[in-house]
């Protein structure tokens, strides 16, 4: 139900989970964060209020990082359970991806990859979308580049954020049908379902059209269709009051 992405320079993880309690108010049953640090992948993700996911990761604390991915779920797809949480990684464990929204196609999609040796461990829609991304990624070696194969793929409502941690200065987000804001900050990016989520840190914003996919770096992001076009960045400012 909401979903955050970060990189620059300060701790992701501080301002992917202060981004997902700006979030809370949509409603949610788990949350889950993901973060890219010493070559490697670290997740925590918990059934329940964020509460639970603070007090997962005062026991068990991530390595600290600069670029990072959250979620709030709304269960659509398998129960509101710890392994249903997202983020939800690939089997190698090198990409992680969270999503809101609905993947229409998910059966034959799943059906195709575990014929192909893939092993799921969740019961939502989402979780193919990080096999693809991972099959895909194993021949272009870009993110953005495996999301707009994949998205081409997809049928339904989604929005998806995904990291990659053969690519750890690069969050890349795909949306349709489904809300997706880019911030712009000094040397740091942002992304979220809702402007609420980043605007205590900039206000310049970019909001992602439909069928786009967004290559998030920490001095600029690049906006293409699904197809590889270069998009038209409609960028604004926020002027509302956050604090009100
Ligand atoms: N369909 C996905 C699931 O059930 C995402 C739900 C959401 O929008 O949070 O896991």
């Amino acid at each position: 139900c909401g979903i955050v992405g970060y990189v620059g320079s300060q701790s992701a993880l501080d301002v992917v989970m202060a981004g997902l309690k700006r979030l809370e108010y949509r409603g949610y049953d788990s949350a889950g964060v993901a973060v890219l640090a010493d070559g490697g992948l670290a997740t925590a993700k918990r059934a329940g209020k964020l509460v639970n996911l603070d007090k997962e990761l005062a026991e068990r604390p991530l390595p600290s990082a600069v670029t990072g991915i959250g979620h709030t779920r709304w269960a659509t797809h398998g129960a509101p359970t710890d392994a249903n949480a997202h983020p939800h990684l690939d089997n190698a464990g090198r990409v992680a991806v969270v999503h809101n929204g609905i993947i229409e196609n998910f059966a034959s999609l799943r059906t195709e990859l575990e014929e192909r040796g893939h092993t799921l461990a969740s019961e939502t829609d989402t979780e193919v979308v990080a096999h693809l991304l991972a099959e895909e990624f194993s021949a272009c070696a870009d993110l953005a580049e495996a999301m707009r194969l994949v998205c081409r793929r997809l049928e339904g409502a989604f929005t998806l954020v995904a990291v990659h941690a053969d690519q750890p200065d690069v969050v890349v987000g795909a949306r349709r049908n489904s809300p997706l804001v880019v911030g712009v900050g000094e040397g740091e990016s942002f992304l979220a379902s809702d402007v609420a989520a980043f605007i205590a840190h900039t206000r310049d914003a970019i909001e992602l059209g439909q069928d786009q996919v967004v290559e998030l770096r920490r001095d600029g992001v690049t906006v293409t269709g699904f197809d590889g076009t270069p998009a038209d960045v409609r960028s604004y400012h926020v002027d509302w009051d956050a604090s009100a």
